[in-house]
């Protein structure tokens, strides 16, 4: 709903004004004649009466919008010139009156037409009713207060309309200042009603709109265009569209999409939109702003595709090396101090495997969801292995390793990747922990869940750090200053696997007391 202001915008025609004043003078006369004033054409008030016409009639036939203001000026000079003339009878008319043409004169003039409503009072009431009062002691004093009240009138409204000016001055100088804003930001703005209308948009979105929508847009929420999913070959459906989902009243960040379908000139961008309510909080509307992450997407895509590569080529001589490696191991003949470095060479070359199986996976879905085949496996037996395998690193950093865990535990799952999971939360405890500290991984369950749980009594993370500790390649101050290897990605590709089956992954954490990472998941 619009509230609408009550306005005086209509009295700044002289005509309009005119009309106003001879019908309440018509009512004054009317009013005085039926209660038994009588009066001739030639006395005051038939003057007045016949002055009052005049007016009337030019008020109605003069074009006031194309005549020089300075002529209507005869419109109030002349009524308060009938207002005196009516006056000049016994059975007079209402001074009063006079304050009407004061109103318009202090609007219009401002001060000066105070000043002029003032002279004219004077001349045309104050001047007349001396000369009429005969002796009449209470005429003189009642004139001259009609003049300072029509004074007083006149510039009451002067001053309110210097105010509404200053104040619509700022107004539309604000506006301006939006306006210039609005067009210099390098961000697409672009403004919904309710019903998904477009209302305003800057220039940086108009360039948009001519790249997404080369045939032109109707001005509507949804519109499909050559605008594409992330994939930047998906077309983005309509319900999907960021115009549409704002247009429902939703609310939300980076959504990213490409614009466009010439290589050369298509453009991602990442979108925001939040809502516009009126004061009783309905919806009114939404905000989308729109931002070129062109570049941005082009180098990751350059990124993603280098690493892609890289890990690939390496992966390949990798396996070898560990398969060899591990032959050479378990050859009787080997020296023993031999069979001693064979096993460091074989832990690193597994690392380094680790680190390339990260790097690809990270790189290979970059924001789609991680692919999983489920089949019946023993999570207990997978959290006995990978305990297990961590026990030498643990035995030879003195931390303490202990394990909780029923005997059998079937559940539907990606075994594989599940392993993955256990190791890296395991790694990271035994990593982040001081000699001397304490690992304990509990695995439950319970009807529909299971749990794992894998705490530690090492460095702790910041909770600043925790929100952050799932993103790639975020490793904590404290990790990086105390040279631990890592290339922060096992989290995120932890976090990835759990939710791909379902379920969740949390943190609590203090600093210098340890952490406990939990686990989630359905059967
Ligand atoms: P990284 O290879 O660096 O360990 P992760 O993704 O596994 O990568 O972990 C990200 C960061 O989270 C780590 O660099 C470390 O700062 C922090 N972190 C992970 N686990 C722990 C833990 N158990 N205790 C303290 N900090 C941890």
């Amino acid at each position: 709903m619009t509230r609408r202001s009550w306005s005086l915008a209509w009295m700044a025609d002289p005509g309009r004004f005119q009309v106003l004043f001879s019908v309440l003078y018509a009512i004054d006369v009317g009013l005085r004649v039926i209660f038994g004033s009588r009066f001739g054409l030639l006395s005051g008030p038939g003057l007045g009466l016949v002055g009052a016409v005049v007016l009337l009639v030019l008020a109605v036939v003069v074009p006031w919008d194309r005549v020089d203001p300075r002529w209507a000026l005869v419109m109030p000079i002349g009524s308060i010139a009938v207002v005196g003339v009516t006056r000049l009878a016994p059975e007079g008319g209402n001074g009063l009156l006079a304050v009407f043409p004061a109103l318009w004169l202090g609007r219009q003039w401002g001060r000066l037409g105070a000043v002029i409503a003032g002279v004219s009072t004077v001349l045309f009431l104050v001047v007349p009713g001396a000369v009429y009062s005969n002796g009449d002691h209470v005429m003189v004093p009642r004139v001259l207060f009609i003049a300072l009240v029509v004074v007083v009138a006149a510039l009451v409204v002067a001053d309110g309309m210097e105010r509404v000016q200053v104040h619509e001055g700022t107004i539309e100088h604000q506006r301006r200042v939006s306006q210039a804003i609005f067009d210099t930001v390098d961000v697409g703005l672009l403004l919904l009603d309710r019903d998904g209308h477009y209302v305003g948009m800057n220039r940086r979105h108009q360039e948009f709109m001519e790249v997404g929508y080369p045939q032109g847009h109707a001005g509507q929420a949804g519109q499909l265009g050559e605008v594409f999913d992330v994939d930047g070959r998906t077309l983005m459906a309509s319900d999907r569209m960021p115009t549409h989902r704002a247009s429902q009243g939703e609310e939300f960040d980076d959504v990213r999409m490409w614009i466009g379908e010439e290589p050369a000139t298509r453009r991602a961008l990442s979108v925001s939109a939040r809502t516009v309510r009126t004061e009783d909080g309905e919806f009114a509307g939404a905000a989308l702003a729109y931002t070129d992450v062109t570049d941005f997407m082009r180098a990751l895509q350059v990124k993603d595709e280098f690493v892609a590569l890289v890990s690939h080529e390496l992966r390949t001589p990798l396996t070898s090396i560990v398969g060899y490696v591990q032959l050479l191991e378990e050859d009787d003949t080997m020296p023993p101090h031999a069979v001693e470095q064979l096993r460091v060479v074989h832990r690193n070359a597994e690392r380094l495997r680790r680190l390339i199986g990260d790097l690809l996976d990270t790189a290979q879905r970059d924001g789609s969801p991680m692919p999983i085949t489920r089949t019946q496996a023993d999570l207990a037996g997978i959290v006995v292995d990978s305990v297990e395998a961590a026990r030498p690193v643990a035995d030879s950093a003195g931390i303490d390793l202990v394990l909780s865990s029923p005997e059998r535990l079937p559940v539907r799952m990606d075994a594989q990747r599940i392993a993955q999971v256990v190791d890296n939360l395991v790694s990271n405890a035994i990593k982040y922990t001081e000699p001397g500290g304490r690992v304990t991984v509990q695995l439950g369950t319970d009807l529909d869940w299971v749990e794992i749980q894998v705490a530690d009594t090492g460095i702790g993370i910041a909770p600043d750090d925790c929100e952050r500790l799932f993103t790639r390649f975020f490793r904590t101050e404290d990790a990086a200053r105390r040279a631990v290897a890592g290339a922060g990605l096992g989290l995120s590709i932890t976090k990835d696997i759990v939710e791909s089956h379902g379920g969740r992954i949390d943190v609590d954490s203090a600093v210098g007391q340890g952490s406990v990472f939990r686990v989630r998941m359905p059967r």
